[in-house]
């Protein structure tokens, strides 16, 4: 089991200079951080965390390879990296700074022309993905997986509209394809009546 969170040891409040506002952001490290897409793989990296939980140990496991590097944390909504950033101003790491309100504080404010940020970044909501002033992105959901599917999924064969994307081909089978073909008839028939479809799969 993950270890809980401690409460950083040092005062929080005089080590919340850590915050960056996205403005200043754009002039440091994170700027480079930022040329990432939403992956996060490039020069990025991704600790795999399902919770904030979970960051502890994973730190503790990973430590090593970061010595004394500068370390700049960010996520999508910025709670998550400044709850991380707190837990290792805690552990004793001096240079470490994230983006406060997020990546979507950073797509709100900071123009399109002056952004290192590429591509979209992800939402739970229905606009799937956002790109720069929040605009909705390009991806749609997946109604099998769940998943975000691009326009270039969507050329693949394995990707039929409501029923698989090239992700979810082996997760289903047949029956359950026969399930969601028969869900997407009834979506396109309430679109086309004018009402919203609302059910599960
Ligand atoms: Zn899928």
């Amino acid at each position: 089991m993950a270890a809980p969170y401690r409460r950083p040891q040092r005062n929080p409040v005089s080590r919340t200079t850590s915050y960056e506002q996205p403005g200043v952001c754009r002039r440091r490290a994170v700027s480079r951080l930022l040329k990432v897409h939403d992956r996060r793989g490039e020069g990025a990296v991704d600790p795999v965390t399902k919770s904030f939980g979970e960051f502890p140990a994973w730190w503790e496991a990973n430590k090593a390879r970061f010595g004394n590097k500068k370390i700049a944390m960010f996520c999508t909504g910025g709670i998550r990296c400044e709850k991380s950033t707190n837990f290792l101003i805690g552990e004793g790491v001096e240079d470490v700074f994230h983006l406060k309100g997020g990546i979507l504080k950073y797509l709100e404010e900071v123009p399109a022309e002056e952004s290192r940020w590429e591509g979209e970044c992800f939402v739970f909501d229905g606009r799937v993905s956002v790109g720069h002033g929040l605009e909705e992105g390009t991806y749609d959901l997946c109604h099998a997986c769940r998943r975000p599917i691009s326009d270039e999924d969507k050329t693949q064969p394995a990707y039929e509209e409501g029923v698989c994307c090239p992700r979810c081909v082996d997760e289903y089978d047949e029956d359950d394809r026969v399930r969601f073909r028969e869900r997407q008839k009834q979506i396109k028939l309430a679109k086309a009546r004018g009402k919203i479809h609302i059910g599960t799969p």
